[in-house]
């Protein structure tokens, strides 16, 4: 497939009259053609009046079709082959198995909406008959959800695949029958349209209106802000910068109707070694958390930033693990130049502030745009006193943090920002500890892991990537996982309908075949 540097509006490639944009290999520093001439605040104008013409016909296409239509993007990228992962490596410097595995992820995430579609248990049916005898008489009540309208997506710089032009945000929202307007991100811009090209054809083939899906490209923030402040659009979803999201929060609130902004936007995943696991596993546990640490070169969004121990002799074992396990690790490639002076600035400035120690690093970079991991130590007591050493470095950066005793490690979970994971080794002797401590991590995580390492987002009915403030700007919602729909839908309830205008979830003799809540009990009849 040929990259044209065009944009994709409904059926038509457009070519944009603002800033031309131009991806980079951040490995060499080549520059990738073709040149991607960026749209403004028209192009996102187009692509908003398509989508919101689309809607109607969209939202009210049978669950099937949209499966249907999910399962031939997933298929479409895959036809890809590697075409697809060369692009994608060429412009993110993310080793082939990794993007391999994206892809898999990214087209598995498709199939589980179309399945979650088929279920039917997304549409939330419930059924409170009529009660015409009872005093007052209760009208006769039917919900279910619909979608809530056009959906921006901003593509992430870390997932080229799988949070990107046809990634989690995109599948939920087509899933739930919301139109969707991507805008690429600009560290990938030719795997984007590859992929958004699969998107629009695999729409034609389904003869659906051209409206439901758009890529738009712009340097800047101009086309992103318009997208969110258009009439049309209903819901938001992004992955990226706390300044970023804020921004884009703003907008939405902005607007004469404020809408949902679901931004993924900051969190340094803390890992709390309790001391009976560090004591019998302190060596494992040090080599396993500095893969984690380094695994992508720390740009998952889960990366272990923060981790926490009660000083004590096994303690020391473990620092000295990860010191010498960090020093074998090679600096690498970041996904942009961008990305990698912040990283470089954000370890600078750690080594500025009173009381935090370098402790331990990678090795020096080779080339351009590589990060060296970085391990900082400091004490519970400065860290509490000390906001700044609660920043996402963003990258290979990890900080130590030594409390007293268990009521101080418990005080610094108390102290906690909101945060996409929460992880605990422990063992059984930690258990009642382990409690104390869910308690409290149950209040900052999306997600509280046991004996693992936070990299690494299963893709299922059970996962939550979310979690409150600064992890997202909506403690309620997940970006990963089947739930993931629910962001894109809102519950509207129909009183006292003919029964010819019943949508066909909610009519009697359950034409569909779903599991309804009817009269307060869950049946399939
Ligand atoms: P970003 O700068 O927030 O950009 C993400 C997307 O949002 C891009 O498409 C960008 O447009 C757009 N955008 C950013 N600010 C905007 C604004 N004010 N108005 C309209 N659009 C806006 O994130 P990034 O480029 O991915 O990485 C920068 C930093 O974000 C990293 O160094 C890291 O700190 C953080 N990050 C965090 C996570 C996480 O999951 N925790 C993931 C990725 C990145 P352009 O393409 O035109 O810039």
């Amino acid at each position: 497939m040929t990259i044209t540097g065009d944009m994709l509006i409904g059926a038509s490639a457009v070519r944009g009259t603002s800033k031309i944009q131009q991806a980079i290999n951040p490995a060499t520093g080549e520059v990738l053609g073709p040149d991607f001439h960026g749209g403004g605040a028209a192009e996102a104008e187009r692509a908003c009046a398509l989508a919101e013409a689309a809607f109607d016909i969209y939202r009210n296409t049978s669950p099937e079709a949209r499966a249907a239509l999910l399962e031939s993007i997933a298929s479409g990228i895959e036809a890809l082959g590697d075409e697809l992962i060369e692009r994608a490596h060429a412009e993110s410097a993310l080793p082939v198995a990794r993007l391999q595995g994206e892809r898999g992820r990214t087209a598995n995430q498709l199939r589980l909406f179309a399945r979650v579609l088929r279920d039917g248990r997304w549409q939330a049916a419930t059924l409170d008959p009529a009660l015409p005898e009872r005093t007052p008489p209760r009208p006769d009540l039917r919900l279910q959800k619909i979608a809530v309208g056009p959906v921006a997506v901003f593509g992430a710089s870390n997932f080229p695949l799988a949070f990107s032009v046809a990634g989690g945000d995109t599948a939920s929202a087509l899933a739930a029958g919301c139109p969707v307007i991507v805008k690429a991100h600009s560290a990938h811009l030719g795997t984007s349209e590859l992929v958004g090209r699969v998107i629009q054809n695999a729409v034609a083939d389904a003869g659906l209106p051209e409206g439901v899906f758009s890529l738009l490209v712009g340097a800047g923030n101009e086309i992103g802000t318009a997208l969110v402040a258009h009439p049309a659009i209903q819901a938001v979803g992004f992955t990226g910068s706390r300044a970023g999201g804020l921004a884009l929060v703003q907008t939405a609130n902005n607007r004469a109707q404020p809408i949902p902004v679901y931004a993924e936007m900051s969190s340094i995943n803390p890992v709390f070694l309790l001391p009976a696991a560090l004591q019998a596993r302190g060596a494992g546990i040090a080599r396993d958390l500095v893969d984690s640490l380094v695994m992508g070169v720390g740009q998952f969004c889960t990366n272990p930033g923060l981790v926490l121990a009660v000083d004590s002799p096994a303690l020391d074992v473990f620092r000295q693990g990860a010191a010498a396990a960090l020093t074998d690790k090679a600096a690498a490639t970041m996904l942009t130049p961008g990305i990698c002076r912040a990283y470089d600035n954000g370890v600078a400035q750690f080594g500025e502030i009173e009381g935090l120690l370098r402790i331990g690093s990678g090795q020096t970079a080779t080339g351009p745009n590589q990060a060296c991991p970085a391990l900082f130590e400091t004490s519970a007591e400065r860290f509490l006193a000390d906001h700044r050493m609660q920043a996402e470095v963003f990258g290979p950066a990890s900080v130590l943090v030594v409390c007293r005793d268990l009521e101080e490690m418990l005080s610094v979970a108390r102290h906690l920002e909101g945060q996409l994971t929460a992880t605990v080794q422990a063992d059984a002797d930690d258990h009642a500890l382990a409690a104390s401590l869910l308690t409290v991590l149950e209040r900052k995580a999306g997600r509280v892991l046991f004996n693992g390492y936070p990299t690494g987002v299963e893709v299922s009915f059970a996962m939550v990537h979310g979690g409150p403030f600064p992890a997202t700007s909506d403690t309620r919602a997940t970006s990963v996982g089947a739930s993931a729909i629910e962001r894109f839908l809102r519950p509207v309830c129909y009183q006292n309908l003919p029964a010819a205008l019943l949508p066909p979830a909610l009519q009697d003799g359950n034409p569909l075949g779903l599991w309804r809540l009817a009269n307060g009990e869950l049946a399939r009849h």
